[in-house]
């Protein structure tokens, strides 16, 4: 198909970086003579004909920005075939003839069904903290989000070793863990709990007391808040009850979200945009662009939704390794 038009769409919830990643895909299309149109609000933007089209300087001052201009969106009506149904016609309407969302596993679900539902065009941009996609060794937005749990971090660590204390930091990461390990690691936490690896809370209990009696002054343990020994208020409890020991615990919660994006989401994000305009133009469709070992790589979506890839586990031993 010869593509004239092209939508671009943030969905699902938003993530540090993905203005740098809408900036990257406006400009490289109009460099290319394609018409670009914003869809507002993620899906629902395309049923309610929430639509405008894009230049240059609409996307101007904003690579710094967190949260996304054309803001990002949950749509329930987008998973009714009637309201696909709604979503193409405003997209003949507007001619658009391919998409580009940036978002996670669920917008690339609901992207893969148009795209086999009606035949129109679409290409992925990872755009989630959680960094959990299969195809890419990076998510826009995840870089920023360990950096503001480092900084929470730090500061709780004063704290703690002022006080003697052990501290619980539950981070974000429903069903990943990846940034809890990244944020313990850089943060020295003395335990890092992820849902990908089994948790034994006595071991912890028993590697806190050991450092406890090498002269430690402070403990930290990081948890995702998927893990399955429970959230960081349960692990307190659970902790108290095992040891008599008193904790503090600090959820982190959606501060992790947003936030000016880090050097390294931005140049992602900007890489990732410019690549998902390109794979167009090569007549590519149902991939995801992402990087790997720093070059840019396709994935099917359908691969992408599917496949499950885990953090690598020497991130733990060295963690550990350190802790003590
Ligand atoms: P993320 O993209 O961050 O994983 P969600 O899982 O909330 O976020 O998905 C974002 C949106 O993608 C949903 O609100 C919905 O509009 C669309 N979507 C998700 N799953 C499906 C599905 N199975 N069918 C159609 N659309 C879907």
């Amino acid at each position: 198909m010869n593509v004239k038009t092209i939508g671009v769409i943030a969905s699902g919830g938003d993530s540090s970086g993905m203005n740098a990643a809408l900036r990257a895909v406006v400009r490289m299309a109009v460099n290319n003579n394609f018409k670009v149109k914003g869809i507002y609000g993620g899906y629902q933007g395309l049923i309610e004909d929430n639509i405008k089209e894009f230049s240059s300087r609409d996307v101007s001052g904003i690579i710094h920005e967190g949260g996304v201009i054309i803001f990002s969106g949950r749509s329930d009506d987008f998973k009714s075939y009637d309201g696909r149904c709604k979503a193409v016609e405003n997209m003949k309407k507007h001619s658009i003839d391919a998409l580009v969302v940036i978002g996670g596993d669920g917008s690339f679900k609901g992207l893969s069904i148009l795209i086999n539902e009606h035949k129109i065009i679409g290409i992925g941009i990872p755009g989630t903290i959680d960094n959990d996609l299969y195809g890419t060794d990076w998510t826009i937005g995840f870089d920023t989000a360990v950096n503001v749990a480092v900084e929470a971090i730090d500061r709780l660590r004063d704290t703690a070793t002022s006080h003697d204390r052990l501290f619980i930091v539950e981070v974000m990461g429903r069903s990943a863990g990846y940034i809890a390990l990244y944020s313990g690691l850089a943060s020295g936490s003395e335990a890092i709990l992820i849902p990908e690896t089994p948790t034994d809370l006595d071991r912890v209990c028993k590697i806190l007391q050991e450092g406890k009696l090498k002269g430690k002054r402070s403990s930290i343990i990081v948890v995702a808040e998927g893990d399955e020994s429970g959230g960081a208020f349960s692990i307190a409890d659970k902790i108290k009850n095992k040891t008599g020991w008193d904790t503090r615990v600090s959820v982190l919660g959606h501060i992790q979200r947003g936030g000016r994006p880090t050097a390294f989401d931005r140049i992602i994000a900007s890489r990732m945009g410019v690549a998902a305009v390109k794979s167009i133009m090569e007549g590519k469709n149902n991939v995801m662009v992402g990087i790997i070992n720093d070059q840019i790589v396709y994935t099917p979506l359908q691969d992408a939704i599917e496949k499950k890839k885990n953090p690598n586990p020497s991130y733990l031993e060295t963690a550990e390794i350190l802790s003590q």
